[in-house]
């Protein structure tokens, strides 16, 4: 545990294992943990339910923006995701989600709104934000900057597991070809791509386990005053 309340931030491509190395690190440090990749999910999960045509930029905005989205806490998930009253978080990896996300992340509409969101939950200090604009956009002021790299080779392979414990019927291929998919829509956007910040530390995660990347950022944390 820790009264330090200063905000750490976390980019980098998909399946990169951003979510379990920040589950553990923040954990550890006893701070609060935000998948802000979860709040664009909950989006295109809401705009999937409504039928909502994802090339309509104006209707993703305003959807987003009247999105009753609340992330809670939680130490086994590291965050639960609800929408209105009904809970989300175990349906928003689904395949037409991970086909859409990016898409409906793209629109600027959206990405405001999100990083108001974001950073009002900042503001107190004492956060764990990792997503893809963390360390460019959303805390370009944290103290601490991370970019969690991995080939795609690894990165397929990590998915690729976690989908077959779950039960998923899919190919290496299958998963490196999305994956390559969404890195491109994700870095080649116009608004907020996805980039490694100038002062965020790189760290390539295809040799280290979530938890040598995780003593890191607690040994960095440990360092700052
Ligand atoms: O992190 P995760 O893979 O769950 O994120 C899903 C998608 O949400 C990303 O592929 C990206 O399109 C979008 N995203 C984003 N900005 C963030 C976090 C996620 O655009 N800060």
């Amino acid at each position: 545990m820790t009264d330090k309340k200063i905000n750490i931030a976390i980019d980098g491509p998909a399946a990169g294992g951003k979510t379990t190395v920040a589950r553990i690190a923040a954990g550890r440090l006893g701070i609060v943990y935000l998948d802000t990749g979860m709040m664009y999910r909950a989006v295109c999960w809401q705009a999937l339910q409504k039928n909502c045509n994802l090339e309509d930029k104006a209707a993703l905005g305003r959807l987003a923006e009247e999105l009753d989205l609340r992330m809670i806490p939680d130490a086994q998930s590291g965050c639960r995701v609800l929408v209105g009253e009904t809970d989300v978080t175990d349906v928003l990896h689904n395949p037409d989600i991970n086909k859409s996300v990016s898409i409906v992340a793209a629109v600027s509409a959206v990405r405001a709104d999100m990083v108001r969101r974001q950073r009002e939950m900042a503001v107190a200090g004492g956060i764990l934000m990792a997503g893809r604009d963390i360390c460019t956009v959303v805390l370009p002021d944290a103290r601490l900057k991370y970019y969690l790299d991995a080939s795609l080779e690894e990165r397929a392979r990590r998915r690729l597991l976690d989908l077959q414990r779950s039960g998923a019927e899919v190919t290496f291929e299958e998963v490196k070809a999305q994956l390559a998919e969404r890195d491109y829509i994700d870095s080649h956007r116009a608004d907020s791509p996805l980039v490694q910040a100038p002062d965020a530390k790189y760290i390539n995660c295809d040799h280290l386990s979530a938890e040598e990347v995780a003593d890191i950022i607690c040994k960095d944390f440990s360092e700052v005053d």
